[in-house]
């Protein structure tokens, strides 16, 4: 129906403010640092940036800034059809000074937890693996307080490559298997399968069980309840700590429509049924992106 169609209120974003958000607001323009929170005008970016809730949060203490980077480049060798990044079969090479020069320039932001993540490269020998790894080595050499979480790529559903990145030295390897198994064919580009991110999941932990494993699922496509719980159940079989729910939305007329508006209350009823699941945190709203206060809720949960 039209109705359905329209945007609803509790979408809409909250202003950004904070002495933190400002703060690093200020240093970001210095840096030659492409945040994804700036340039996909991300909602949160009070929130993550300031290190805690913009409103109403008062008994939280921490700060604990979070940003998301984006390495690799900006053009992707996959079409996924839910996401607006550029692509193309043979993107530019990879500038192997870029580890050094991300590790220098998140070193002199200030910034408490950074979320790596990157396009696709299947153009690439090892999908990037190497480059990946390496810019988590040159994170922790360079700030070794730093919290690192990569939101990785699915190498190909190679294992080596999957190892060589959970055994870089990072806190946490998040993969995201973005929607249920029916309609991943639909969703997601046809090299990304539901059973290969889950495998992908299982080989991370299997490489490094001290490692935080994570993975996020949108919802408003089409998938039903059933469809939720079993995956929530495979993340879980597959060994995954941590997941995050949010609202699909459309990023241009190109893009996959919009199913349905999915309100608060049932995110929230999506939160506590994940919790009972046996996942260690949950993250889960309308805004909520895969790296949503990330930095905040791994230092409440597992830190603590
Ligand atoms: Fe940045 Fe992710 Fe937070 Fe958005 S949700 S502001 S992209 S860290
Ligand atoms: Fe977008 Fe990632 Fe799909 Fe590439 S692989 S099109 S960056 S979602």
């Amino acid at each position: 129906t039209p109705a359905k169609a329209r945007k609803p209120a509790w979408l809409k974003a909250p202003a950004a403010a904070g002495a933190n958000y400002e703060r690093l607001r200020s240093t970001v323009r210095k840096q030659k640092l492409a945040t994804v929170c700036e340039e996909a005008r991300c909602p949160n970016i009070g929130e993550c940036w300031g290190g805690r809730a913009a409103a109403g949060d008062e008994s939280n203490e921490e700060h604990t800034a979070t940003a998301t980077i984006m390495i690799m480049g900006d053009t992707c060798t996959r079409g996924c059809r839910f996401c607006s990044v550029k692509t193309s079969r043979r993107p530019d090479a990879l500038d192997p000074e870029e580890p050094s020069r991300t590790a220098d320039a998140v070193n002199q932001w200030g910034l408490d937890y950074v979320v790596v993540t990157s396009v696709d490269r299947d153009d690439v020998h090892d999908h990037g693996s190497s480059h990946i790894s390496e810019t988590v080595r040159q994170l922790k050499a360079k700030t070794p307080h730093l919290l690192v979480e990569v939101l990785t790529p699915d190498f190909g559903g190679v294992v080596e490559r999957v190892n060589e990145v959970a055994l870089s030295g990072l806190d946490v390897f998040a993969h995201n298997v973005e929607t249920v198994e029916r309609l991943t064919p639909r969703v997601r580009d046809r090299r990304a399968g539901y059973q290969q991110t889950m495998n992908v999941l299982q080989a991370a932990k299997a490489a490094n069980p001290a490692l935080v494993t994570k993975s996020s699922i949108m919802l408003g496509l089409g998938e039903t309840d059933d469809e939720i719980l079993q995956t929530l159940r495979d993340l879980r079989a597959h060994g995954v700590d941590v997941v995050t729910f949010g609202q699909y939305l459309q990023p241009t007329k190109r893009h996959l429509k919009v199913v349905d508006y999915v309100t608060p209350e049932a995110f929230d009823r999506w939160r506590d049924a994940a919790q009972a699941l046996g996942f260690l945190y949950v993250a889960s709203g309308p805004l909520v992106r895969s790296s949503y206060r990330a930095g905040e809720l791994f230092v409440k949960n597992v830190l603590r």
